[in-house]
């Protein structure tokens, strides 16, 4: 009776670990979630899910492989498609020259759990922002998700409002269009349409001096999240100060930016002239 018991869970074992087998090979080559825990700045962890890749390359060579004229509705733009399909997805690269594909949509969820806050990060960005919100808490500190997802259809409202008050001060359309865009990025090339950042706290330049702004320059990179716009780096990112947009790139990375002081462009080689 014994034997036949152990027979029949060394059987049970071989199934297990042959179908393990299976879906380790299908799996290769795509992500895989996995569930772990992250450090914190006091050394405790905080359990989450996340995302590992398999065949990550170095920094995002292949962020800007897919080149396609996009015929743009705003004078003065000739965006490429942005590439979505780079080896980590995490180094996807949204701005005014790569704009997202058509229609692109990000599966969503909220950036802080518990119905505290309607604002919704891309599925894997967000275990990453509720990570660092609660660890910001703990020290005191709320880091109030204020504008995470934004639909290309509020982005374009807001994008052609800007226009129209540049237009009424007395600026030609491109003029117009140009000075807007430093502001709010054209429609599906802000990060925002991508679920990839958070605008936190606050729409002021003076959100720099609060202590909110200091736990982010001293932990954000700890949670995989970068100052996208930094003050020194507005000629590379053609995009104002913004000390209160934080995008994530993955811990690894953005700790090697907070070390080296490159913004992402810089980060994933591909500065364009001015
Ligand atoms: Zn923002």
């Amino acid at each position: 009776m014994k034997r036949i018991l152990t027979l029949v869970l060394l059987g049970v074992l071989a199934v297990v670990l042959l179908g393990y087998g299976v879906v380790s090979l299908l799996g290769s080559g795509s992500p895989t979630i996995d569930s772990g825990e992250i450090r914190d700045n006091y050394g405790e962890t905080v359990e989450v899910t996340y995302f590992t890749e398999n065949n990550i390359t170095s920094p995002a060579e292949d962020v800007t492989e897919i080149i396609e004229d996009y015929e743009y509705a705003y004078a003065g733009f000739t965006p490429a498609y942005a590439n979505m399909d780079v080896a980590d997805w995490r180094m996807i690269l949204v701005n005014r020259d790569f704009i997202l594909p058509d229609g692109y949509m990000p599966e969503l969820e909220n950036a802080v759990e518990g119905g505290y806050s309607e604002q919704k990060l891309d599925y894997r960005v967000a275990p990453y922002y509720n990570a660092m919100y609660q660890a910001a808490l703990d020290d005191g500190v709320e880091l109030v998700p204020i504008s995470g997802y934004r639909s290309v259809e509020r982005q374009t409202r807001n994008f052609e409002n800007k226009i129209q008050k540049y237009i009424d001060d007395g600026y030609g359309e491109i003029e117009a269009t140009q000075m807007a865009a430093t502001i709010i990025l054209p429609p599906g090339t802000s990060e925002h349409n991508a679920g990839l950042a958070m605008d936190i706290c606050s729409l002021y330049e003076s959100f720099e001096n609060t202590e909110e702004f200091e736990w982010l320059s001293e932990n954000a990179a700890d949670y995989g999240f970068i100052l996208r716009y930094p003050k020194d780096k507005q000629d590379i990112t053609k995009i104002i100060y913004e000390p209160w947009h934080w995008r994530y790139v993955g811990v690894e990375a953005a700790k090697e930016m907070k070390a080296s002081g490159e913004c992402l462009e810089e980060y994933l080689g591909v500065v364009t002239a001015s």
